[in-house]
């Protein structure tokens, strides 16, 4: 089949009736790594056993899919096919006295907000973007900029069903089968389908966050801000000009940001709607949304993003001297998704062209040192990320877990044709450091790490049984993805 053509989407797979498919390019969210495979759309739960049935009849492997939102090649499955999810995405209820949500597997954060914001709940957890889905969001067991106060998403399930490759719905909790709970929270994908999945919500009093900004001259300024206020913010997130060097490296701009207690807002019916939070249509009042990555793409070079960021920096230290401001919760946790396709200003060039996003966890003790000699290895090397974004972080019980007592370091790194062999090599360079100071690594970010990295970083015993339990509920290999051949299982079909 010709590269970039889609083949018109089937309504039914040969043999398995009913299930949607289609022949496409699948890749990383970062466009750095794609193949073009059968992509199975199934709707309900007999679909799915149709389609595992006809994996096994072709002696091929399944890639489990949601929203595609990771950066590197976690839903990615170049040898077989991928199984995509997110047809499976209705709310099967919210009980607005509670704030509990049962989800099907492909619900997005974004259907899941719209839907209890309304009602006075948003997530306890998102990430940057809202398109997830909540059994990718749980596959991962994404974080927000509220880690270090409330965990993971993993933290804020209560019950999820999990469709084994044996065909078995396995319902688990913190008391039914809990140690299938804690492996395949965070088991990217490998031991089963979520099919649905069981999720406290967060009350909240208004639409709108109280959002303050902090200018900060170096890393250290950032680290000491960040953890005085771990006790009173909810949200903290840090933006880094990875371009500042000497006394200034790690420079950037904090953002603070509270919950409204109740009666605070004067209008929750209103700040709390779908409509007042939607981020407007141009940006600056001129420029269409959709048009915004062009005009990045003309900076998305070494000067340009320089210039970019000594710009942030100096509107930021501005921004720092004004009030507190109010700002939907929206616009605050997705601000990424504020720029559409932001991304295509790295380039398009199927999986030659892109970015790829790496991010360690550090515990507190080592995390100052490493990320600044990360950030003065990486000015050395002339591949200095274009995007540097700082967060505290505090340890979860899901075995195999990112989360550390400490910080991490998410830098984004522009890959060309050109520089992709010499990004790699320093990556690896970068991975020996991180490791020596005892830190880890997060697959939703991940496309440089080799086999023999993750037994480097995770408990001995954890990983141990997480194999396990692979080879326990799926002898034969039924799911698989590139990210598990390349960093767990390079033997994997
Ligand atoms: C702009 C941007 C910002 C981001 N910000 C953050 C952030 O702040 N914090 C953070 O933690 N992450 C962040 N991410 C990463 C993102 O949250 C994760 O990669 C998340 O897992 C993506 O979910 P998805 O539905 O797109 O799943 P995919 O990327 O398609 O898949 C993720 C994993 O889920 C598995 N999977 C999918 N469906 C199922 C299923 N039904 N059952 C079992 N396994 C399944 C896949 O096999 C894969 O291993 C960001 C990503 C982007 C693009």
């Amino acid at each position: 089949m010709e590269a970039g053509l889609a083949q018109a989407p089937g309504s039914d797979v040969p043999g398995v009736s009913g299930v949607e498919h289609a022949f496409e390019y699948v890749e990383g969210w970062g466009m750095a790594v794609g193949a073009h495979g059968r992509v199975l759309r199934p709707r309900n739960l007999e679909q799915l056993r149709a389609c595992f049935a006809l994996a096994r009849r072709e002696g091929t492997t399944l890639g489990l899919r949601g929203g595609g939102n990771s950066y590197g090649d976690a839903s990615v499955n170049d040898v077989g096919h991928a199984l995509d999810c997110s047809r499976m995405d209705r709310i099967l209820g919210f009980d607005a006295r509670t704030g509990i949500a049962t989800l099907e597997a492909g619900v997005t954060i974004e259907k899941l907000w719209k839907h209890i914001l309304p009602l006075g709940f948003w997530p306890r957890v998102v990430s940057g973007t809202m398109f997830p889905t909540a059994a990718g969001a749980a596959a991962m067991n994404i974080h927000g900029k509220n880690n270090f106060a409330v965990g993971t998403f993993g933290d804020a399930i209560l019950e999820f069903d999990l469709l084994l490759a044996s065909g078995e719905l396995r319902r688990c909790s913190r008391s039914e089968h809990a140690d299938l709970f804690h492996a395949a929270i965070g088991g990217l994908g490998m031991l089963g389908v979520f099919t649905r999945i069981v999720l406290q919500t967060k009350r909240v009093h208004s639409g709108e966050l109280s959002v303050r900004a902090i200018s900060t001259r170096n890393l250290r300024e950032m680290m000491e801000y960040m953890d005085a206020h771990r006790g009173d913010a909810d949200y903290l997130v840090g933006w880094v000009d990875c371009f500042a060097a000497g006394e200034a490296s790690g420079r950037g701009l904090i953002h603070h940001a509270n919950y409204l207690h109740e009666g605070e807002d004067s209008d929750p019916a209103r700040t709390l709607s779908v409509a007042h939070q939607e981020l407007p249509a141009n940006i600056l009042g001129v420029f269409p949304k959709g048009e915004v990555w062009r005009i990045l793409s003309l900076f998305n070079n070494d000067l340009g993003m320089r210039l970019v960021n000594l710009a942030k920096y100096h509107a930021g230290r501005l921004e720092a001297h004004h009030e507190p401001h109010r700002q939907s919760h929206a616009g605050f946790a997705f601000l990424l998704d504020y720029v559409p396709n932001w991304k295509w200003a790295y380039g398009r060039e199927r999986g030659r062209r892109g970015l790829i996003q790496y991010q360690s966890f550090v515990p507190k003790e080592r995390a100052h040192e490493l990320f600044t000699q990360l950030l003065e290895r990486c000015r050395r090397a002339r591949l200095v990320p274009y995007l540097g974004v700082f967060k505290r972080h505090r340890p979860d019980p899901f075995w195999l877990t990112h989360a550390v007592d400490g910080w991490s370091f998410a830098m984004d790194f522009k890959v060309t044709p050109q520089n992709r062999e010499r990004l790699w090599r320093h990556c690896a360079e970068l991975t020996e450091l991180v490791l020596a100071a005892g830190g880890r690594f997060y697959f939703a970010k991940d496309l440089v790490l080799n086999a023999k990295d993750p037994a480097r970083f995770y408990p001995a015993d954890k990983l141990e049984r997480f194999l396990a339990l692979k080879r326990e509920l799926d002898p034969e290999g039924l799911f698989a993805t590139n990210l598990w051949r390349r960093a767990f299982s390079p033997d994997a079909r």
